[in-house]
């Protein structure tokens, strides 16, 4: 099989629900880059990445200039060869970051178009290890509600059948945040798991004393306390606190993941295939926290559907994040959630496929 054309995609995607606040950011829309990578079997494979802000665009330029270009005449099912060759193409201009999102796109399509051969969906390619994927829902629990707000979302998610939930911290006072917090904990039954996100705003002081306080609270886990670059503060603090700390959603590398987690930095591995550069990295991540008895609880946003495959064929997974409700419909088979589960996509490929209203109505370049 060979590959003949690539195209790419920019799509500013608007929400249908409240805007969405946390501690870094406001938003009423998410941007995505798209790329259907088409092959002489006429088979075409979709993969897609995305930014909760602008930026996207410099993500479509390296897929344009660099990655479109050198896919032609590719043999589509050489992925890892592939990979590894657009891969050294970003010598100076960063392997990470931007360059890595794009290449994402790629592995992703480059999936699709395999899977679509094999006419099976990833997680039955991959070997089920569970049948049905819990989902953990954070989209009651942004930084702008009110309490009101807060408290009347997060018990309606509740009464949907999710029994785990989210809450976002991260207000200039702290103190703010705690009260927050104890309202919410007082409010939910106490067999529903509350789980915390800074979105990577404190320091490590203030991660020490009001991580310790949140103990006292019966919170599940304190998510991206502080900046992910600096992996000695998550030691010390992982090493100080009873409470779980969970980070991964902005590290973009399988060596960080074996520092984070070789120097027990890290309890909740929250790695996200479209943060790596794609599946195969994931599954290496997801193989190394479980050689270290980790539970891996990949971070969504628009993309579960890629991540419920992935839980679906790995054992260390317990359950994925469902927020951004409002999107679930931008896939042209959308995967659901039923009281608290998500259903598993029986369609084949990996299942990014965007609807063609999508592609039409929210493209800008
Ligand atoms: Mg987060």
């Amino acid at each position: 099989m060979k590959i003949t054309n690539a195209e790419t995609y920019l799509l500013n995607v608007p929400l249908k629900q409240k805007t969405i606040t946390d501690s870094q950011t406001s938003l009423d829309a998410v941007e995505m880059v798209a790329i259907r990578v088409d092959t002489d079997a006429g088979i075409s494979g979709w993969g897609f990445n995305w930014n909760y802000t602008k930026g996207t665009r410099a993500v479509q330029a390296i897929l344009d200039d660099n990655y479109v270009p050198m896919l032609q005449g590719e043999d589509p099912l050489d992925r890892k060869t592939v990979m590894r060759k657009l891969h050294f193409t970003n010598h100076f201009i960063g392997q990470v970051g931007v360059t890595r999102v794009a290449l994402c796109a790629v592995e992703l399509a480059l999936w699709d178009i395999h899977l679509k051969a094999l006419n099976v969906p990833l997680w039955k390619y991959l070997g089920p290890a569970k049948h049905k994927v819990k989902a953990y829902n954070t989209d009651g629990g942004w930084l702008g509600y009110t309490t009101d707000e807060l408290l009347h979302d997060m018990l309606s998610m509740v009464d949907r059948g999710f029994d785990a939930v989210k809450m976002k911290l991260g207000r200039p006072d702290p103190r703010e945040d705690y009260e927050r917090v104890k309202a919410v904990r007082r409010a939910l039954p106490d067999s529903v798991r509350l789980m915390v996100d800074v979105n990577t705003v404190w320091d490590l002081k203030t991660s020490m004393t009001w991580g310790r306080k949140l103990e006292q609270l019966d919170v599940y886990w304190l998510e991206e306390p502080m900046s992910p670059f600096d992996k000695k503060a998550h030691a010390e603090l992982a090493h100080a606190l009873d409470l779980p700390i969970a980070v991964g959603e902005t590290i973009y590398t399988r060596y960080d993941f074996r520092d984070y987690i070789e120097m027990g930095a890290v309890d909740i591995v929250q790695a996200d295939a479209t943060k790596l550069s794609g599946i195969d990295e994931w599954l290496d991540v997801a193989a190394l926290a479980r050689c270290y008895n980790l539970e891996v609880i990949p971070h969504t946003n628009v993309q579960q559907k890629l991540h419920v495959q992935l839980a679906a064929a790995t054992p260390n997974v317990p359950m994925v994040e469902y927020c951004y409700e409002s999107l679930s419909d931008i896939w042209e088979e959308p995967i659901r959630v039923v009281d608290g589960y998500y259903t598993l996509p029986e369609e084949p490929g990996v299942g990014l496929k965007l609807t063609d209203q999508v592609l039409v109505d929210c493209r800008i370049g």
